[in-house]
């Protein structure tokens, strides 16, 4: 029997300080195992010499491939490109942060739930630790109110961290939207799914990169990227509105005309003026977030730009994006002797 060809994508956004911590215990696991691996790391245009690093880890090992994108695409871009890069004959995927937030020693478990037949294997925290409190509670929310608004389910508790079946990351290759919502893209594909239970730890060295405007930005997205309920809702809200000021007006009308029109009634006025002033601003705001995001789906860019790729044989580039410019430019495999950053 052939040995299981397993692609570990790993994201790395100014991760110098941890990136050899971290590729030693990965590397250790794949080599524990009986496999046929690969590993590619996704440098999220860092400016910390982690593409220095990576190409001294590349040297070392022919199963490293490199990508280095054009700038810092984000997290999602990184991962995407990283997932593109994955050739077609591999038969399992990883997807681990670079910081030691996974645990790389939980491969083993999450390819022996994908021997059993399921597709996705997604690894579920049982404890946040060195996490705020805030934090908890706010991501506790969110996660529900993502499973009340989302036609799928959404994991709780669950980051990008998860093995995936190739076929499974065929599809979510597919999904070429450029405001990616990672968790919910794994979700909306489907596929049988289950969850492997461990311990997310502290980051090991270097600092996060999310704080709380970026976590609602995430938040906001995940909503808008899967759910209109927002605009239902402001529509309920116009109706509602809408009938009390027609019987109140309607209320106002008949007393003028059977009482006559003294000169009162400022606060009412005032209530009414900012109650529906309030409501206005924040529709047009609900609105405008979803316009916004047909803004960037019009644009039509790429998702990310590569500025090197090492070591790694590009896929046939993505699928349903049909336009020659939307497909990522390889450049050649030169390294720049001083890192330009
Ligand atoms: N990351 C990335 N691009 C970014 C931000 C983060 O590639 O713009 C990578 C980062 O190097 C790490 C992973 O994504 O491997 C998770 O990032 P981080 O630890 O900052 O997020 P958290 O664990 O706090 O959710
Ligand atoms: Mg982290």
């Amino acid at each position: 029997m052939a040995p299981i060809r397993l692609t570990v994508v790993v994201p790395a956004y100014n991760e110098a300080e941890v990136l050899p911590l971290f590729h030693a215990r990965l590397v250790g696991v794949l080599d524990g195992m009986a496999l046929d691996a690969r590993v590619i790391y996704v440098d999220d245009g860092s400016h910390d010499g982690t593409w220095r690093v990576l190409d001294r880890l590349m040297g070392q090992d022919p199963r490293i491939g490199a990508l280095r994108l054009s700038r810092n695409f984000g997290k999602e871009a990184a991962l995407t490109a990283g997932l593109d890069a994955v050739t077609d004959d591999a038969d399992a995927i990883v997807i681990i942060d670079a910081d030691l937030q996974d645990p790389p020693e939980l491969i083993p478990d999450l390819l022996a739930r994908w021997r059993d037949g399921y597709d996705v294997v997604y690894a579920t925290r049982e404890h946040r630790e060195g996490e705020s409190w805030f934090k908890r509670a706010t991501a506790h929310l969110f996660y529900r109110l993502m499973a009340r608004m989302a036609a799928f389910n959404l994991p709780h508790d669950t980051g990008d961290f998860r093995l995936m079946s190739a076929r499974a990351v065929a599809a979510l290759r597919q999904l070429r939207e450029r405001q990616r919502f990672m968790k919910g893209l794994f979700g909306w594909i489907g596929y049988p799914h289950t969850a492997v239970m461990y311990q997310r730890y502290p980051r090991q060295a270097g600092r996060t990169k999310w704080n709380y405007w970026r976590l609602f930005n995430l938040a906001v997205e995940g909503i808008t990227s899967f759910s209109i309920l927002p605009l239902r809702l402001a529509t309920a809200v116009g109706v509602a509105t809408s009938v009390c000021a027609f019987s109140y007006g309607a209320g106002v009308f008949i007393k003028a005309v059977l009482w006559g029109d003294p000169v009162k009634g400022y606060p009412s006025l005032m209530v009414v003026v900012l109650v529906l002033g309030g409501l206005q601003l924040l529709a047009l705001g609900v609105v405008g977030e979803y316009l916004g995001r047909v803004y960037a789906e019009v644009k039509q860019r790429p998702i990310y730009l590569i500025e090197t790729a090492c070591q790694v044989p590009m896929m046939p580039p993505p699928y349903s994006t049909a336009r020659a410019d939307a497909l990522p430019s390889v450049a050649a495999a030169s390294l720049p002797t001083e890192d330009p950053r």
